[in-house]
């Protein structure tokens, strides 16, 4: 285990390499990109490489030391993430979340703060802090990840200014975010930041043959269409579920689009009331399929993520227009802004459906 073994565009896994190598070690980094293209792995990485007793090379993790043992693999790192979500779900009942602020331990020195309910919290900000100015034991270093950062309230951002601006000297912190641009700026500028790119076809195709050989080649194909360039999200992508999702959507979008029955449309985003996670999902299954309409219409419908939908999709391109399709993605990202500021949810897709449609009667 190394970091040749982890699939990263080369330039960013050099820099991490050459940020643990270095005297300089404790930094705020801001790791950018869409979900799944390498941001949590890359952190870890480091962490393990700021830990690692006996890097084969220089800034580089050996997988064998007392320290790289400690760390559970890859593969376990999922499960511990949702064991650590289930036993906070027990343990809010009981307890104020404050008194405990929800982390997840994944090596004695990398430590993991997922939103805990919406969002990262004063509570947890804190712990981050207290943590950080602990010294560890000799030769040990603090990595401390947290993802969604751009999503945490100004109040809490600010909370961790100070810390982020100088760690100490045994610690290395790194944000996570998926849009960088809606973090407070002067969150920004105290951090180096790391944009993540996504992964070339080709090179994300041979990786998940090896990884998910049991896919359908066709199914793999579409797999990488709808990860576009994120590896997390071609391991954990279940198409199952994603087409079951999309089929109500499908019946959403028919009857927004096609008919004149507003009345149908209430019926259908009863269904879409959803936790917070599940309207990132649909919503991101939405995206995929307004820009699948775009390509069609534009005539490169080789390019379609939802490839196992051609003829529908074809269909439906050729009835709606152009300022139709427009509004739908201006709306949905409307939606999104607003669901994120914590809209009543059901009302929210109701307006969507509504707006795009009464855009479909005027046209
Ligand atoms: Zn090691």
């Amino acid at each position: 285990m190394s970091w040749s073994d982890i699939l990263l565009p080369p330039a960013v896994r050099e820099q991490l390499a050459g940020l643990a190598a270095g005297a300089e070690r404790n930094r705020t980094l801001l790791l950018s990109g869409p979900p799944g293209v390498g941001k949590t792995t890359s952190a870890l990485a480091l962490g393990l490489a700021l830990n690692c007793r006996q890097p084969p090379a220089p800034g580089d993790f050996c997988g064998a030391c007392l320290s790289c043992r400690e760390f559970a693999g890859w593969d376990a790192v999922q499960a511990q993430l949702e064991q650590a979500l289930s036993y906070r779900q027990e343990q809010v009942r009981t307890r104020a979340k404050e008194a405990a602020p929800l982390q997840v331990r994944l090596h004695p020195q990398i430590l993991y703060f997922p939103p805990d309910g919406d969002f990262l919290s004063m509570a947890q900000a804190r712990e981050i802090a207290r943590l950080a100015y602990l010294r560890p034991d000799p030769g040990r270093h603090w990595m401390l990840i947290v993802p969604g950062f751009d999503q945490a309230r100004w109040m809490v951002q600010n909370a961790l200014l100070k810390l982020l601006e100088e760690p100490p000297p045994d610690a290395t912190l790194a944000l996570l975010a998926v849009q960088p641009a809606e973090l407070l700026p002067t969150v920004r500028s105290r951090c180096l930041a790391i944009p993540l790119p996504p992964q070339p076809e080709p090179v994300m195709a041979e990786w998940l043959a090896t990884r998910r050989p049991e896919v359908r080649a066709d199914d793999r194909h579409m797999l990488l269409r709808l990860a576009q360039g994120a590896p997390g999200r071609a391991l954990s992508l279940d198409l199952a579920d994603w087409r079951a999702r999309r089929q109500t959507l499908f019946q959403l979008l028919q009857a927004t689009l096609m008919t004149s029955h507003y009345d149908r449309l209430f019926p259908l985003t009863e269904n879409l009331r959803l936790s917070k996670e599940e309207i990132e999902i649909t919503a991101e299954i939405l995206y995929s399929v307004l820009q699948d309409l775009l390509y069609l219409k534009s005539g490169r419908s080789s390019a379609i993520q939802n490839s196992d939908s051609r003829e529908r999709l074809s269909g439906w391109a050729r009835e709606i227009s152009w300022e139709q399709l427009e509004l739908a993605v201006e709306q949905l990202d409307r939606l999104l802004r607003g669901l994120r500021r914590n809209l009543h949810r059901t009302l929210a897709w109701d307006a969507w459906a509504l707006r795009v449609r009464m855009a479909a009667a005027g046209a």
